[in-house]
């Protein structure tokens, strides 16, 4: 088996950017720039007062639209928090959860993001799981025990057949938003680890069929060289993003 087994996936990560009106303004760019190109898939995850004007910009094209996070509970007293079948209804199809943000500033930790999950593919949104070591902890060497254990515990209770809805993201906390991005031979490595670990939890069939990006500072300068890494199976990105020209060009090295 090999990366033709599993669908490549370029996601960008809007963070806390663009208005509705920008927002819609720049889905129908980037949905001009891309349309055609099915050698992968696109999705742009919004902030989630935009969901609504990019959905609707997105419609007839090959745009998907994703959240940024979503809430574990249903519904109920959670003041400013979303849950999954309110992004569902609005058209979304995707969801980040746990991306280095959300755990750095916002408290998530390896349980949120599990409970997250669940609750997202529950209710049928696919799930853009983010993980990845901190600069101390590849300095300390540790990278593999920690994106294992992130793995372990983020897909525990999930199951094989969930897998099917979702997406890994190997996110270096040190290359997001840096400008410094793994090395291909860095990512390629980790992303192998991870594959391997799904591989023990589940099995090789599962691990193959598993799409596994990789985000951090990737850009139109750098992508085509860390998307042609065997087990690196797309990218999240995030500043490239906000530029529908260069998140255009991300897509076009992917179409290889
Ligand atoms: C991200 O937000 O997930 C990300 C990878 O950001 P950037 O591409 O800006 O490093």
């Amino acid at each position: 088996m090999n990366k033709s087994v599993r669908s490549t996936i370029i996601a960008g990560n809007w963070k806390m950017n663009m208005t509705p009106s920008a927002a819609k303004a720049a889905v129908a760019e980037t949905a001009a720039l891309v349309a055609g190109k099915t050698g992968c898939e696109v999705v742009l995850c919004v902030p989630f007062v935009d969901i609504a004007a990019a959905v609707e910009a997105a419609k007839g094209t090959n745009v998907k639209i994703g959240a940024q996070n979503v809430h574990f509970e249903a519904k109920g007293a959670f003041t400013g928090e979303i849950a999954a079948d309110m992004l569902l209804e609005c058209g979304v199809e995707y969801v980040i959860i746990g991306h280095s943000e959300r755990r750095q500033y916002f408290g998530e930790t390896d349980e949120t993001v599990n409970k997250r999950t669940k609750a997202a593919l529950a209710a049928g949104l696919k799930v853009i799981l983010c993980l990845g070591e901190v600069l101390g902890e590849r300095q300390s060497g540790i990278t593999e025990e920690i994106v294992s254990m992130q793995t372990k515990l983020d897909l525990a209770g999930i199951s094989a057949e969930d897998m099917k809805n979702v997406i890994i993201a190997y996110e270096p906390v040190w290359a997001i938003g840096t400008g410094l991005t793994a090395t291909p031979e860095q990512a390629e490595e980790v992303c192998a680890i991870i594959r391997g670990v799904i591989a023990k939890l589940y099995d090789e069939k599962v691990a193959q069929a598993t799409t596994i990006q990789y985000g951090g500072s990737m850009n139109d300068g750098n992508a085509a060289e860390l998307l042609a890494k065997e087990n690196v199976d797309g990218g999240l990105i995030g500043g490239a993003s906000l530029v529908p020209a260069k998140f255009a060009k991300i897509v076009d090295a992917a179409q290889a």
